[in-house]
């Protein structure tokens, strides 16, 4: 998709307007590869018919690139329709709140319930899990083995107990336990059929739930929309979680199934693991159907903000003994110029498991070091070892950065620790890197 999208607006670069033609032009690129994509044919031309619009009613702004101008129509109307802003989980007034998993069988669902409850917890809402998937004896069993895993209650009766019954008993025990949220894990089928969906209309009237979260494996694709289709006019979903979402998957199925039911997603699964579990954000999977991720825009940051050969030079330092407190405070604003610290570990792959508080407190600590650094002679910047040797030291610098002197060793230690394992890795003799190419 990139490519195409890439080529479109290149030829809408350097025009003063957009006009009609050349919208005609980019919406069939946008309609093609959103069908690449896996979004459903429905919804791509609900999709594209109002991207059309938007771009034709955007034309008249003047002093605006006309490419960049695309960018963000296209991009805008992809957030809008998958809901704007992340959803957050139900939490009823009075105790428990109940989640009602649903979905078809290897969508997710009973990894997505230990994934839940882990994330309530870090919300310190406590989690009872039930297990009402008495079709397969290994079902309870994977319950009740993530349940150990993560410390989580599990109820359940057996195989020989009625679903709606386990369902019920469960939400009583969470209420007399005075537990806060009551997970029910739920059969699936391979495809819908009739006695599924009959069980689950009847867990729902029996427990009443406050959200029918509908599992969607995201390699499913197109399938996504008719499965949307027929559990929300049969069973009623609050929201859903695309699981699945460390393939590589664009994720068009998100589009299809926001558009469909009108709910929103709430959560993605990025793997097998209970902690892979993230809060879904229509902005960066607009990004991601679009094939323009989140790392370009980092690169092109970086590219605007950063000066490359300082940025060669300073990756050599790093590497060899003579890294200092100055090298250090000069990369800090380098990364500062490149936008919030956030900002940019959330873009780089494989860093979405950091939570905003880790991220704030990263932040936090920088400013720390920076404050400390500037309280720092010239002499003790290019050379930490004279304070690691002088409380005297240390207490002056503390005094001027308005820390504690134990806060400035730790500076200085930890500084310490970092140049000798950027040094080691430097010299190839970092564990596990010694015989790597170019280390
Ligand atoms: P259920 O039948 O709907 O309960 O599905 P399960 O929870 O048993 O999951 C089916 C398979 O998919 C298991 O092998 C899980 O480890 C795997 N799985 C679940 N969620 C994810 C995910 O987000 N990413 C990946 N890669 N695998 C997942
Ligand atoms: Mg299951």
């Amino acid at each position: 998709l990139s490519d195409r999208l890439e080529s479109t607006w290149k030829k809408l670069r350097g025009q003063d307007k957009i006009s009609e033609s050349n919208i005609k032009d980019a919406v069939r690129e946008v309609r093609r590869a959103l069908l690449e994509a896996d979004v459903s044919l429905q919804v791509v031309k609900d999709f594209v018919s109002a991207v059309e619009t938007n771009a034709q009613g955007a034309a008249v702004i003047a002093g605006v690139r006309p490419d960049q101008q695309f960018i963000e129509i296209v991009h805008n109307e992809l957030v809008r329709v998958m809901g704007g802003d992340n959803a957050p989980l139900a939490s009823a007034a009075t105790a428990p709140t109940v989640i009602l998993m649903a979905g078809l069988q290897g969508t997710g669902k009973t990894t997505a319930t230990a994934k839940l409850a882990l994330h309530l917890r870090k919300e310190n809402r406590s989690t009872l899990l039930v297990a009402t998937d008495v079709y397969r004896p290994a079902a309870i069993d994977q319950l009740l083995t993530l349940g150990r895993q993560i410390d989580v209650p599990v109820f359940e009766l057996g195989t020989d107990a009625n679903p709606v019954e386990i369902a019920r008993q469960g939400v009583a025990k969470a209420k007399a336990d005075g537990i806060n949220t009551v997970i029910i894990d739920t059969a699936g089928r391979l495809q819908i059929d009739e006695s599924m969906m009959a069980e689950l209309a009847q867990i729902k009237e029996t427990v009443q739930p406050h959200e029918v979260l509908l599992v969607v494996d995201a390699m499913t694709g197109q399938e996504a929309a008719s499965l949307t289709e027929t559990f929300h006019s049969q069973i009623g979903i609050t929201g859903a979680i695309l699981t699945k979402m460390d393939g590589d998957t664009r994720g068009g199925a998100a589009l299809s199934v926001r558009q469909i039911s009108g709910q929103p997603i709430k959560f993605i699964g990025v793997g097998e693991k209970v902690e892979a579990l993230q809060p879904f954000y229509p902005d960066r999977m607009a990004s991601r159907i679009l094939g323009m991720g989140d790392v370009l825009t980092l690169v092109e940051k970086a590219q605007e903000e950063v000066d490359l050969a300082d940025a060669e030079k300073m990756q050599e330092k790093i590497l060899s003994a003579k890294f200092d407190f100055t090298d250090f405070l000069k990369q800090t604003r380098m990364l500062k110029n490149m936008g919030s610290l956030g900002g940019i570990m959330k873009m780089l792959p494989g860093m979405g498991k950091i939570s905003d508080e880790q991220l704030q407190q990263g932040e936090k600590q920088l400013k720390r070091a920076e404050a400390m650094i500037g309280s720092m002679t010239v002499a003790e910047r290019k050379n930490p070892e004279l304070l690691s040797g002088s409380p005297s030291r240390r207490r002056r610098v503390a005094r001027g950065a308005g820390y504690a002197e134990s806060d400035v060793s730790k500076l200085v230690s930890d500084f310490q620790k970092m140049r000798s394992l950027m040094q080691q890795m430097g010299q190839g003799r970092f564990p596990g890197m010694g015989g790597m190419p170019g280390m």
